[in-house]
């Protein structure tokens, strides 16, 4: 007698699961943040972000799920409609030099990251990049600041920049070879309203505190 068990039977099925975990992992972007009274160095790759207004949603206690909201292109947006309110930000490719090591000993360094910051800081950033223009430098493209996180309160992709120096080409190459720009388009795209509402069916059902602030990280 056929049974739903039959398609998910057996090491096939097992390997079309982590198949699906790997692609999961490889369209992960990781995204850039300090820990409350930290700092590190960063380099900027590019400069004119794109700026969208994004959702973010606590899910099962984790507040690591962006949604770029359908407004952005003229369409209703479910979450704003749920009065979940957007917030504006802005998207650059950094290269983030600090070192940590993973649970298997890997030590990892000069990872490239997706540098989203929020309307305060893209006014920093805009006044940064309009002096190095005045310098004579392409923008922020290649600079390389020192960020600092003051509190927990502060923004956690830091609210202190302190400019260092503006790298090459070859200097960013020999930071890390495979640096290049991410791909805003995939990392942003907008999804359907029937899966946004099918994210928000989910939420209503686990979370009573959809719009608490604690434990905001990005
Ligand atoms: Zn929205």
């Amino acid at each position: 007698m056929a049974s739903f068990l039959d398609s998910r039977r057996g090491y096939d099925h097992f390997e079309k699961v982590e198949k699906e975990a790997e692609d999961r992992i490889a369209s992960f972007v990781n995204r850039f943040w300090l820990p409350p009274e930290k700092g590190t160095k960063i380099v900027f790759l590019d400069d004119n972000p794109p700026i969208i207004e994004e959702h973010q949603l606590r899910i099962d206690g984790n507040w690591r799920n962006w949604i770029s909201c359908l407004s952005i292109v003229g369409q209703p947006c479910p979450l704003c409609e749920s009065g979940d309110k957007p917030y504006t930000a802005g998207f650059y490719t950094i290269i983030d030099t600090t070192e940590w090591t993973d649970k298997k000993g890997i030590v990892h360094k000069n990872e490239v990251k997706l540098y989203c910051v929020k309307f305060q800081t893209l006014k920093k950033l805009k006044r940064a990049s309009a002096k190095q223009s005045e310098r004579g430098k392409n923008g922020l493209v290649g600079a390389m600041f020192e960020v600092y996180r003051g509190d927990s309160k502060a923004p956690s992709t830091g609210d202190e920049f302190e400019y260092l120096e503006t790298l090459s080409d070859v200097d960013i190459r020999a930071l890390n070879p495979k640096a290049a720009i991410l791909d805003y388009e995939a990392i942003l795209k907008p999804k359907s309203p029937d899966e946004i509402r099918r994210i928000l069916g989910k939420l209503s059902s686990t979370a009573s505190d959809f719009n608490s602030e604690e434990d905001i990280q990005y």
